[in-house]
């Protein structure tokens, strides 16, 4: 299953692999189809995303290779869904069921779709696998790193210049990618690294970011998706976390008890200390929440969430106490940085 879902609101890295180049996806899928044995390859697209299936169907239209090579090919449109795209909803979904994942074994690698040893592949890794399967795989000696070779796509937006998808190395300092950018529009309060299950940095340490798996760690944010964005100092920090706060608690699937009621629990909470009404001792209440909540789903959803939450914690606290105190602020108002779909808000 060639995975083009992209459920991480903030990302555009597999919509533009599936529009600008279909055709590599196609060889590493079918390169990595052949590496398997599979005889079967279905390509999962949100069904929102019309464009970046078109584009594929053309490309399939165009390779007579596939039916050749005894494959199976079929394009599939997934509801969209921040967990749909997670790998056992997505074969739970293929299967007929409905899109919620599941931590119970046997895993898709033993028994996936139909019963049978199903392989789930991001479009981005079967883009690389395209790129050794047409032995195009000389280094990018300007963008990789002897020690870590290998590139990524990071999806950068926000107070930026130009605003894009961008090929990079592992490890690529971030002031540096801010500058092929040309640069940042205004004053930077914090970069969100990793979406909306990564975490915030202060704008403070850019000098000491790098775009690396493990040093992200340092800040708690992870490189996840390769997102990040620069959220300008004009924009509310604490309106902006508390409305992806309220938009991943709708997100549960709803089959895990942290999951389906921590969550909300925490998204209101904060909700009443952005706007200025919550207890005294609300800030003490989440932060206990925070902790109760991660490591107890199914799947991966309520640990990114309270990532998230407390990432915002960590490094808005000064923002956070003011709302407490104060209300609402003029950032507030501003129109939100950070995308919902659907344009959900803080509830009021
Ligand atoms: S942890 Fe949440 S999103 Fe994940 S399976 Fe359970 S209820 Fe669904």
């Amino acid at each position: 299953v060639a995975n083009g879902c992209e459920g991480e609101p903030m990302s555009a890295k597999d919509r533009v692999l599936l529009r600008s180049v279909p055709h590599l996806v196609i060889d590493g899928a079918l390169a990595v189809a052949g590496a398997i044995s599979a005889d079967e390859v279905l390509f999962a697209t949100d069904e929102c995303d019309v464009r970046s299936g078109d584009a594929l169907h053309e490309a399939l239209a165009e390779r007579p290779d596939i039916p050749r090579a005894g494959i199976h090919h079929e394009i599939v449109w997934v509801p969209s869904g921040y967990v749909t795209g997670q790998e056992s909803a997505l074969v739970h979904w293929l299967d007929g069921g409905v899109a919620k994942p599941t931590a119970a074994l046997p895993r898709v690698t033993e028994r996936g779709l139909r019963g049978r040893p199903t392989l789930v592949s991001n479009v981005e890794t079967l883009a690389h696998a395209g790129l050794i399967a047409r032995r195009d795989h000389r280094p990018r000696r300007e963008a990789e790193r002897a020690e870590d070779p290998g590139t990524v796509l990071v999806t950068l937006s926000g107070a930026v210049r130009q605003p894009a998808v961008y090929e990079i190395g592992h490890g690529y300092p971030l002031a540096s990618l801010l500058r092929d950018a040309g640069g940042v529009t205004g004053e930077v309060a914090a970069f969100l690294v990793g979406g909306y299950a990564g975490g915030w940095i202060d704008a403070a340490d850019l000098a000491q970011i790098r775009l690396d798996r493990m040093q992200l760690r340092r800040w708690g944010a992870r490189f996840g998706p390769g997102i990040v964005v620069a959220l300008s100092a004009n924009a509310c920090p604490v309106a902006e976390s508390v409305r992806v706060a309220q938009w991943l608690a709708q997100q549960s699937a709803g089959q895990c008890g942290p999951c389906m009621y921590g969550l909300p629990a925490i998204a209101d909470a904060l909700t009443d200390v952005c706007q200025g009404r919550a207890r005294a001792d609300a800030m003490h209440r989440i932060t206990r929440w925070v902790g109760q909540v991660g490591g107890r789903g199914a799947c991966a959803h309520p640990d990114g969430a309270v990532g998230f939450v407390a990432s915002a914690l960590r490094v808005f606290a000064e923002d956070f106490e003011d709302h407490a105190r104060y209300g609402i602020c003029d950032g507030c108002e501003r129109p939100g940085v950070l995308q919902i779909p659907g344009g959900a808000r803080v509830r009021a």
